[in-house]
């Protein structure tokens, strides 16, 4: 049985605590909105708290950030003055100003949107008791699509007189945008500057669409304000877990009947099927596939033997995964189809669909992967269980640090990441096995 670092096998089981901001295994709902709206190049993002705060957002996202760095003084006293001369200043480097509320502003109860009415900011309230990453991350998207409708509504108002016009100026600006990144470019979406793979899988993403002569349009959340106000109505996902397409296609074109959610390139059947979607979707641009399909019969070859081989000479290994959900259950996926794994324990950082309010009846889960944002929880389960690898971030490589390891989830501080490795597509699935492999043949000595 693996050994828990802390020696603290004995330790008394403890509940989950009651407070998302007593727990640091994954970054607060202020962070994820920073992640999503930072990676807008012309959008400068203030973060409205304590110095404590920003640096915190600061060691996540790899995009520039501004912060308010409140004290005493303001929280007594008020904030107003410190935020209208922060926003001032920063208004002066960006066409665009989003603000995030943190814990101690939102107690406050200044009204930010109030005190910033004469400026045209994004505001958002994320402080970290709300939730985790991801619920700052989609409040963050829902509150960038409004921007963008309001601004579509704003050329219309200045435009038309009457809802026959209003309709037609609608139609107009869609179509532009479609035109503009139109038949022959498709969007790449569920990029998020906290995933340790997002360039990787951005570069993999634009790699794919060439391969079959398309373009990419609009990248979600990493472009310019004026590119993603702008979108194709046609999407790819890298990370679905991070999608914003469609609520920024529904609001910003809502007559648009052809915007979707964007479809997965994790694995290579979802490559597969994701492409053949877009093909016919696309059927007036005649996309050629062929190649993406030839690359995708290769590769499943290619991991097949090499699953075979490692069969041969070991039985298949017991996994326990932990990264958010739709990188632990394309994780468990391949490793149960090519290595014939037992997955013995698989958690996400965020909420899987069929435990999701948002999401009510969903049936999606085939792996069981439940929702676990403790560190002590993971290593109780794992301290009392026989397991060959372990796939996760620094905080489980910390805990089992003489055990078979491949680094998946933020954060990742025991090994350098500088090279954009992908995950999503076919060097995704490629990169994955090689690592998984890798560390399983060579054991614990050379885990990583
Ligand atoms: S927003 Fe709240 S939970 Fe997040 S870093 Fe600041 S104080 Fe902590």
């Amino acid at each position: 049985m693996a050994k828990d670092n802390s020696g603290n096998s004995s330790r008394k089981k403890r509940s989950a605590p009651a407070s998302v901001c007593a727990n640091p295994l994954y970054p607060c709902a202020m962070a994820g909105a920073a992640s999503a709206l930072a990676g807008i190049s012309d959008m400068g993002v203030v973060i409205h708290g304590s110095s404590g705060c920003y640096y915190y957002a600061d060691m996540a996202v790899p995009d520039t950030l501004h912060s308010t760095f409140i004290v005493q003084d303001e929280v007594i006293f008020g904030s107003a003055e410190r935020l209208t001369e922060i926003v001032e200043s920063v208004s002066k480097l960006y066409n665009r100003i989003a603000v995030i509320n943190t814990c101690v502003p939102s107690v406050m109860g200044e009204d930010i949107k109030e005190i910033l009415a004469d400026y045209d900011t994004i505001c958002v309230d994320a402080p970290g008791f709300i939730g985790y990453f991801d619920e700052g991350w989609r409040l963050a998207a829902k509150e960038l699509a409004e921007s963008i409708k309001f601004e579509n509504s704003k050329n219309e108002d200045s435009n038309t007189r009457s809802t026959i016009e209003i309709s037609a100026t609608r139609a107009r600006i869609a179509d532009s945008a479609i035109g503009a990144k139109s038949a022959d470019s498709v969007n790449v979406d569920g990029v998020c500057s906290l995933d340790p793979f997002y360039k990787g899988n951005l570069n993999e993403a634009g790699r794919l669409l060439n391969l079959c002569g398309l373009k990419t349009a609009a990248v979600f959340c990493h472009d310019t304000y004026e590119s993603i106000a702008h979108p194709s109505p046609y999407s790819v996902s890298v990370n679905p877990d991070y999608n914003c397409a469609d609520i920024i296609n529904m609001r910003a074109f809502e007559h648009d009947r052809k915007s979707r959610s964007s479809d997965s390139l994790l694995g290579l059947e979802n490559v597969l099927k994701t492409f053949e979607k877009l093909s016919e979707k696309l059927s007036e641009t005649d996309v050629d596939i062929s190649r993406i399909e030839s690359e995708c019969e290769e590769t499943d070859e290619i991991l097949a033997k090499a699953g075979d081989r490692y069969l041969r000479r070991y039985d298949p290994p017991r996994v326990a995964v932990y990264s958010t959900y739709a990188y632990t259950g394309f994780t468990c996926e391949m490793l149960t189809e090519y290595l014939d794994a037992e997955i013995l324990h698989a958690a996400a950082r965020n909420t899987p669909p069929n435990l999701s309010s948002s999401s009510p009846g969903s049936d999606e889960n085939p792996y069981n992967i439940t929702d676990i944002c403790d560190l002590h929880m993971i290593k109780e389960t794992l301290s009392a269980t026989d397991f060959d690898l372990i796939i996760g971030s620094s905080f489980e490589h910390a805990a089992f640090p003489d055990s078979a390891f491949v680094a998946m989830t933020f954060p990742i501080r025991h090994r350098k990441m500088i090279y954009d490795r992908p995950l999503a597509g076919i060097q995704g699935a490629l990169y994955l096995m090689d690592e998984v492999l890798e560390a399983l043949e060579n054991g614990a000595k050379n885990s990583n």
